[in-house]
């Protein structure tokens, strides 16, 4: 039996929510919401009418608790977020971890998430990839991003629209103005777009465009170092001399 289940909700279009999205928000006793009243919003339009319960990151400590006593009595809860995945950068973490440590169960629907559509937009290899989420804004912001400077994986940010233009310059400072890139922004939506190139195009570009909408930065990883003609000799000479 699921205690707790996590539902994916659109990220835009709202004709991405899922069959199986709809069948557990129906299903469930309540449903939890980061915001009851964008949540009440959308549930009304999926024509569903269910308890709604505010849990968000400011009550989450407290919330986990009780909701904790309900689940073991027999109430069966959904989480959802304002858009996307629940606990992806939103509120969730905290309680999938002690309903699981109360050895209860926790299932989240596959669903709407901004990282993924943003990441294999992007053209940047996606065989490996690093989600860095929300840079800190302020304090740890730069030691973060010198913490990536040898990532070789492809990096996914999520930033706020009026930080665009600050954070691509941070970046280029960090990996270089020749880094490729790409922005994604407002995915699903009538207006989504999805702007590729160096870390120094992509800033001119948005100095012209200003930018407005959600947006999700994507940013090809460290190139993996190819060993020259002459370092590959140097190694071979190097091994034989000590044979
Ligand atoms: N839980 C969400 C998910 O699964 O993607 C993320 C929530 S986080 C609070 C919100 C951030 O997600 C935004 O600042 C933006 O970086 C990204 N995002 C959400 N919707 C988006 C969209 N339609 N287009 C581009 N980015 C989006």
């Amino acid at each position: 039996k699921i205690n707790l289940y996590l539902v994916p909700t659109p990220i835009g279009n709202l004709k991405d929510i899922t069959l199986r999205a709809l069948d557990v928000l129906k299903s469930v006793d309540v449903i939890l919401a980061e915001d009851t009243r964008t949540s009440g919003i959308l549930l009304k339009h999926l024509e569903i009418s269910k308890p709604l319960q505010s849990y968000h990151i400011f009550n989450e400590h407290k919330a986990v608790e009780k909701l904790i006593e309900r689940m073991k009595k027999g109430e069966v809860f959904a989480l959802v977020s304002d858009a996307g995945t629940p606990a992806i950068s939103d509120p969730g973490f905290l309680l999938v971890r002690e309903v699981l440590s109360a050895e209860m169960e926790v299932q989240c629907l596959p669903g709407p998430t901004a990282f993924v559509p943003a990441l294999v937009n992007s053209g940047l290899p996606n065989d490996r990839f690093v989600f860095e989420g929300f840079l800190p804004h302020k304090k740890g912001r730069k030691t973060r991003l010198d913490s990536l400077t040898e990532e070789s994986r492809t990096m996914i940010f999520y930033e706020s629209p009026h930080r665009l233009l600050k954070t691509l310059e941070q970046l280029a400072e960090v990996f270089g103005p020749d880094r490729q890139a790409s922005v994604s922004r407002e995915l699903t939506k009538l207006h989504e777009e999805n702007v590729r190139g160096t870390l120094a195009q992509l800033q001119v570009y948005y100095q012209e465009n200003p930018l407005k909408g959600e947006i999700v930065l994507v940013v090809a990883g460290k190139p993996e170092q190819k060993e020259s003609r002459e370092e590959k000799m140097e190694k071979k000479r190097a091994s034989w001399n000590k044979s």
